[in-house]
C-alpha cells in the first residue's frame, strides 16, 4: 500500500488507531490518502464492511469504488462508499422504524416538496414557496426542529415560516416521506436518541473516511461525530480553500470544532502537488493569497514550470465558444496523441454551456455535460429541432415521424403504421407518400385528411422560413409557427407540475431567441471569421442548426470533452482547462440583491475559492477566457475582466488578444479608409 505515497501521505494512511485530519491544498493528495488507507485497514484486517468512506457526489463515490478495486480487488465491493444522503438512506431503511418510519419510505423530489409547502402554506405562488424552502432547508442543515427555528425566528416572516414548517414535517410523517435534507437530520436523531441504534452502528463501523470534508455542514458534522462515537476512529480529508458550499450551509466551523472535539486529533498537512505545473500552481496560489487563512499552507510542484496561462479577451460568448475549440483543435493537431477526455472547459452557470455545446457539435468533437443536462438533449429542444429539420430537408423520416406526433395532431399510431408500409412499398419518403395519389388506397378518408393538412401546413411553413430574414421577422416567425402548433399548450399538458413546464417553456423562448439572433447575423454558424450584420433567412438558419442539433451523440463514448460548472469539478482533474466567462458578474456572480459589507465580502470570499478550485482542476495547460460583451437576461451589456484575473499576477505577456479581434479591426479600418478615399474629391 505504500506505492505512490510521499511520508506525510504514508503517516495519514497508517495512523489507524484514532482521529485524523489531513488539510491541505488542491491536488496535494488528499483523495489518494482516502483510496489507500481502505487498502490499508483492510490490509491490517479490518473487514471491508466495516469501512464507510463518504464522499461528496454519487459519481466521486463510483470513482472511489473503482480505484479501491484496483488497490485491493474484490474485498473493495464490500466497502460502504457513499455520499452522506445515500448513508442516510442506508440507516433509515435500516432502522428508521425507531423514528416510526417504514422502511420503504419515499424520498420527496424538489416539485414535490413546493407543493405541499403551498398546500401548508395556504399559498398559490410557486416563487414563495420555493423561498420558504430554502429556509426551511437551511434551518434543517443547521440542526434546527420547527420549534427552534420558532423560537429564533428574527421577523414575522420568518416565524410565519417556522410554522409552515411545523405543518409540513407532520405532513411526511403521514406520507411516510422524507426530503432530502431529512436523510441527514432524521439519522442524527435516531442516532441521538436511540442508543440501541447508536450502538449498533459505532461498532459495526471500524473506521470512518471522509473526502472534502470542508463542504460538510452542521448536521453531517453531528452525524459523523455519532457514527465515530468517542474513539473517533475517522480520516477526514479537506482543504478550506476549496469551500465552495457555504450558500448551502457548508461551514468551516466544522474544520476548527474537530481538534477541540478530539484532542488526540493527529493532523497532517502535505504540501507538494502532485497535479499541476508551477505556473498554474502560482496562479492559483496567487488567486487565494488575498482570503484569510485557516490554516497557512505553501503548495509547491516538481513538474516544471511548465506552459504560462494564457488570459483571452473574446467579443461575446459564441467567439468564446469558437476559440475553445480551436484551441483544443490545434493542441491536438500539434500532439495527435491527445485525446478529448483530456479537455475540461469549466464555467460558473449552467446557462454557459450553450454556446460552448454548440460550437463543440459544429466542430463535431464528442462532448459531455457533467453537473447538469446538454441544452440539445432536452426533450422539448430535440422537438423544435425536428420540425427544422424537417423544414430543410422534407424526406427525414425520424424528424417527420418526432413532428407529426409533437404536439399530437389527432394522427393515431395505426396511421402512422400505414403510412409508414405505403412508404416502404413505394420507396418514398413518409413526407412524399403524402402526396401520392395511391395513399387514398392505404389509409381512411378521415386519416388522410389529417395528414393532408399536415403536409400542407409543412408547405406553408418552409415557404414562410424562406421569405423570412434578419431578427425581428425571425422572432414573429417562431412565434407565429408556436402558437399555430400549441406547444406552449403541450408543454402544460405532459408535464405534472406547473414549475417544470415553465421551465420548459423557458428554454423553448431561449432557443428562439439564439435562433433570431443567427437570422440578424449576430452569429454565423458557417465556420471561419464571423461576418456580422450578415442578414440570413430564416430557412438558411434551420440549416445550419439542423446540422448542429443532428450530429450524433457517440453513446457512452469515452474520449469526450468535458463541460462542467466549477462545483461539479471539485476533486477532478484534466490535462488542459479552459475556465470560460471569466468576468465580474459571472465569476464573481452578481446577484440582482447583492448585499454589501460583510455578506458582500464573505461571498467574494467563496466565489475567489471558486476560482481557486477551477484553476487547480488544470494539470499542464490553463486558458482564461472573458468576454468584452456577455448576456445578461436578454441583453447584451459590456463585459468587464474578472477581478481574479488580475490577481493571477500573471505576466502581462501572456495576456492574449483573439486574433480574429485584430483581424476585425483591421477590417473596420480598411473600410473605414475606403469610405473615406471615396469621400474624397
Ligand atoms: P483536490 O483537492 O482537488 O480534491 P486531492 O488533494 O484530493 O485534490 P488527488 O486527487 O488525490 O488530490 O491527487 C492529485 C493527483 O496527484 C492525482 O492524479 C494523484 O494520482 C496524484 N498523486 C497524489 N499523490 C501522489 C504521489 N504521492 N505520487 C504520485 N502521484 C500522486
Ligand atoms: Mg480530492
Amino acid at each position: 500500500m505504500s506505492a505512490g505515497l510521499n511520508i506525510a501521505q504514508l503517516d495519514a494512511v497508517n495512523h489507524l488507531g484514532g482521529p485524523c485530519l489531513v488539510l491541505a491544498g488542491a491536488g496535494s493528495g488528499k483523495t489518494r490518502v482516502i483510496t489507500h488507507k481502505i487498502g490499508r485497514l483492510i490490509q491490517a484486517g479490518l473487514a471491508a464492511n466495516r469501512i464507510a468512506a463518504i464522499t461528496f457526489t454519487n459519481k466521486a463515490a463510483a470513482e472511489m469504488r473503482e480505484r479501491a478495486r484496483q488497490l485491493v480487488g474484490k474485498a473493495a465491493k464490500d466497502v460502504l462508499i457513499c455520499t452522506f444522503h445515500s448513508l442516510g438512506v442506508r440507516l433509515l431503511r435500516e432502522d428508521g422504524k425507531a423514528l416510526g418510519l417504514k422502511s420503504q419510505f419515499s424520498i420527496l423530489d424538489t416539485d414535490d416538496i413546493t407543493s405541499i409547502l403551498k398546500d401548508c402554506g395556504g399559498t398559490t405562488d410557486s416563487a414563495t414557496a420555493r423561498q420558504w424552502q430554502w429556509t426551511i432547508s437551511g434551518w434543517k442543515g443547521a440542526g434546527l426542529n420547527a420549534e427552534q427555528a420558532l423560537a429564533q425566528a428574527s421577523d414575522e416572516n420568518e416565524r410565519v415560516i417556522a410554522l409552515v414548517m411545523a405543518r409540513y414535517q407532520e405532513r411526511l410523517a403521514a406520507y411516510q416521506s422524507v426530503d432530502f435534507d431529512d436523510l441527514i437530520a432524521l439519522p442524527l436523531k435516531l442516532l441521538r436518541e436511540h442508543a440501541e441504534v447508536r450502538e449498533k452502528w459505532q461498532k459495526k463501523l471500524g473506521h470512518v473516511l471522509v473526502d472534502e470534508y470542508q463542504d460538510t455542514n452542521a448536521t453531517q458534522y453531528e452525524l459523523l461525530k455519532l457514527l465515530v462515537g468517542e474513539r473517533g476512529r475517522f480520516t477526514a480529508v479537506g482543504d478550506d480553500d476549496q469551500s465552495i458550499y457555504g450558500w448551502r450551509g457548508a461551514t468551516l466551523d466544522n474544520l476548527k470544532k474537530l481538534p477541540q472535539d478530539y484532542p488526540e486529533l493527529r493532523v497532517i498537512k502535505l504540501e507538494q502537488n502532485y497535479r499541476s505545473t508551477s505556473a498554474i500552481l502560482r496562479a492559483a496560489n496567487n488567486v487565494i493569497g488575498p482570503n484569510p487563512k485557516l490554516f497557512p499552507k505553501t503548495l509547491w510542484s516538481e513538474l516544471g514550470e511548465g506552459e504560462p496561462v494564457r488570459v483571452t479577451a473574446c467579443d461575446q460568448e459564441d467567439h468564446e465558444a469558437e476559440r475553445a475549440v480551436a484551441r483544443i483543435q490545434s493542441l491536438r493537431a500539434n500532439h495527435k496523441h491527445k485525446a478529448f477526455k483530456d479537455f475540461a472547459i469549466l464555467y460558473r452557470a449552467n446557462h454557459q454551456a450553450r454556446a460552448l455545446e454548440t460550437a463543440l457539435r459544429r466542430a463535431q468533437i464528442p462532448y459531455k455535460v457533467s453537473g447538469g443536462q446538454s441544452f440539445f438533449d432536452r426533450a422539448e429542444i430535440k422537438d423544435l429541432c425536428a420540425w427544422l429539420r424537417l423544414l430543410v430537408n422534407n424526406n427525414d423520416d425520424p424528424a417527420f415521424l418526432r413532428t407529426i406526433t409533437t404536439p399530437k395532431r389527432g394522427i393515431g399510431h395505426q396511421t402512422l403504421a400505414q403510412l409508414g408500409a405505403f412508404a416502404t412499398q413505394y420507396k418514398l419518403s413518409l413526407f412524399e407518400s403524402l402526396f401520392s395519389h395511391s395513399l387514398a388506397a392505404a389509409v381512411n378518408a378521415r386519416a388522410l385528411a389529417g395528414l393532408h393538412e399536415f403536409g400542407r401546413y409543412l408547405n406553408d411553413l418552409e415557404h414562410r422560413a424562406r421569405q423570412t430574414r434578419g431578427a425581428e421577422a425571425a422572432k414573429a416567425f417562431l412565434s407565429d409557427w408556436l402558437k399555430d402548433i400549441g406547444y406552449e399548450q403541450y408543454l402544460y399538458d405532459s408535464e405534472d407540475s406547473e414549475k417544470a413546464a415553465a421551465a420548459r417553456w423557458g428554454n423553448v423562448i431561449d432557443f428562439c431567441d439564439w435562433v433570431a439572433q443567427r437570422c440578424g447575423g449576430q452569429i454565423d454558424d458557417s465556420g471561419g471569421i464571423t461576418t456580422e450584420r450578415e442578414v440570413r433567412s430564416m430557412l438558411e438558419v434551420a440549416q445550419t442548426i439542423a446540422l448542429i442539433s443532428t450530429i450524433s451523440e457517440r453513446e457512452q463514448e469515452a474520449d469526450q470533452v468535458t463541460l462542467s460548472t466549477l462545483h461539479a469539478s471539485k476533486g477532478l482533474e484534466w490535462p488542459h482547462v479552459i475556465l470560460a466567462g471569466v468576468n465580474e458578474g459571472l465569476l464573481p456572480f452578481k446577484p440582482d440583491d447583492d448585499g454589501d459589507g460583510a455578506a458582500l465580502a464573505l461571498r467574494i470570499q467563496e466565489e475567489r475559492r471558486l476560482m481557486y478550485v477551477g484553476i487547480t482542476r488544470a494539470q499542464q495547460t490553463l486558458v482564461v477566457s472573458w468576454l468584452k460583451r456577455r448576456k445578461k437576461g436578454r441583453e447584451m451589456v459590456p463585459g468587464q475582466p474578472s477581478r481574479f484575473i488580475e490577481e493571477m499576477g500573471l505576466d502581462q505577456a501572456t495576456v492574449k488578444e483573439d486574433p480574429r479581434e485584430k483581424l476585425r479591426a483591421l477590417r473596420a479600418e480598411f473600410a473605414a479608409r475606403a469610405a473615406q478615399a471615396q469621400a474624397a474629391p
